[in-house]
């Protein structure tokens, strides 16, 4: 079941309010956050879209369940690279 829009503003201001605890009382940084987003991002396979026939592809996936399309390989390779380099400029 999709989530409504309410239930999405409730998830957001759970999430700012815990983030908000954890860095106060565990004394993190955004920098942190922002790390530990790109360490997930890396092992959460993004849904995409086949360059074919347009349905939905996982970004791991070796082929189109659809049409049998072989992927190209993405740019996130250095979409990731660029995130990274952010992260340490902003650390020093
Ligand atoms: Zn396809």
């Amino acid at each position: 079941m999709p989530l409504g829009q309410r239930d999405q503003q409730q998830l957001l201001r759970m999430t700012k309010a815990m983030w908000a605890l954890l860095k106060a009382h565990l004394n993190l940084s955004d920098v942190q956050l922002h790390q530990m987003l790109v360490e997930i991002d890396t092992q959460t396979p993004q849904l995409t879209t086949c360059s074919m026939c347009r349905n939905p592809l996982q970004s791991t996936a070796q082929r189109c369940l659809f049409c049998g399309t072989v992927p190209q390989i993405e740019v996130s390779n250095s979409e990731l690279q660029t995130r990274l380099s952010r992260i340490r400029l902003t650390e020093q």
